[in-house]
């Protein structure tokens, strides 16, 4: 009596993974035609120097913009990109677009540079940077450039990643450790891939918030960014208290809700001419530069 069950059982579960296997290949393949169709576009998120309220650069942040008129953020489809080859074709069509969405900030601002966030099989062939060699010859100004490489993800060849890194670093592109904090890399991450900005997770910001007491985490993360002669970005600061602490513990660039969420690249420009006159330019001198 128990070995039909067993069976069955096996089939039902077969069968849930057929099903979900099914689901997983359709959204992938409703992906790769949004692709296609220019429906993943960037949202910009303002990076401040918190010390002037000038805007030093932005991160692109995909969308969908689904034919229903909804639009989707990344949480729900960024991974089914990330795993398959189809990430290659969005961070490309991204990166192109940047300086046609960003044309009037990035002429008038040279130390404005815009992020975009990579994956490790970005870095572990020579596929990415070769095509950024290729963009630059055609003008893309790399050193307006950033690019994000998360801790959320274990690198499996550090070697061939510090290589690439070096040739999209000679092109001007200024490389960050994105989820700082978080995941694989740490300390190592840092060092191995000649890391020159360190963004701090939204995780340890919050405990300015949550717990006052328990900032060590936090504070030693700036102090090792600070001793190697990094960058820091605080990431997802949402309230002004958290962003005067961080100023006073030396962070400057802050990235939040506190600030601007993520805008469509037409409210970007608005935002950021809105920014750019609201300043004095005599003291222009003084923007510091990611
Ligand atoms: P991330 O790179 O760490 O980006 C920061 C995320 O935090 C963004 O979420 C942003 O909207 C959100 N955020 C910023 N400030 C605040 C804040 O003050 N409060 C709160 N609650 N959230 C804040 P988003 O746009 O949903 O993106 C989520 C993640 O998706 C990103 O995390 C990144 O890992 C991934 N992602 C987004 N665009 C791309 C892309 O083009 N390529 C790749 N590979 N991944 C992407
Ligand atoms: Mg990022
Ligand atoms: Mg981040
Ligand atoms: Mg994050």
């Amino acid at each position: 009596f128990t070995a039909p069950i067993s069976v069955v059982f096996s089939l039902l579960c077969l069968y849930i993974v057929n099903l979900l296997k099914v689901l997983h290949n359709s959204l992938s393949y409703r992906l790769k035609v949004a692709i296609k169709k220019g429906e993943l576009v960037a949202y910009y998120q303002p990076i401040i120097d918190a010390q002037t309220g000038y805007i030093v650069g932005a991160e692109a942040l995909v969308r969908w913009f689904k034919p229903d008129g909804t639009i989707e953020p990344p949480g729900r489809f960024i991974q089914i990109l990330e795993e398959s080859e189809l990430i290659n074709e969005l961070t490309l069509q991204l990166l192109r677009n940047i300086p046609v969405d960003l044309v009037d900030v990035l002429k008038e601002s040279p130390n404005f540079r815009c992020s975009i966030n990579l994956v490790p099989q970005h870095l572990e062939s020579a596929d990415f940077s070769d095509q950024l060699i290729l963009l630059a010859e055609q003008g893309f100004p790399c050193h307006q450039l950033a690019i994000e490489i998360t801790e959320r993800y274990p690198l499996k060849n550090l070697r061939q990643a510090r290589i690439n890194v070096d040739k999209m670093k000679a092109l001007g592109v200024c490389i960050e450790l994105d989820d700082a904090g978080t995941g694989y890399g740490g300390a190592s991450y840092l060092q191995e891939l000649n890391i020159d900005v360190m963004k701090i997770d939204k995780l340890f910001v919050d405990t300015l918030i949550i717990s006052p007491d328990r900032t060590q985490v936090l504070d030693a993360n700036i102090q090792m960014a600070l001793t190697l002669g990094m960058q820091i970005i605080a990431e997802g600061v949402e309230a002004s208290s958290q962003s005067k602490t961080l100023l006073d513990k030396g962070v400057r660039f802050q990235q939040g809700f506190l600030f601007a969420k993520p805008l469509s690249a037409v409210e970007f420009v608005a935002f950021w001419h809105e920014s750019y006159q609201a300043h004095d330019k005599s003291d222009s001198t003084d923007i510091p530069s990611l």
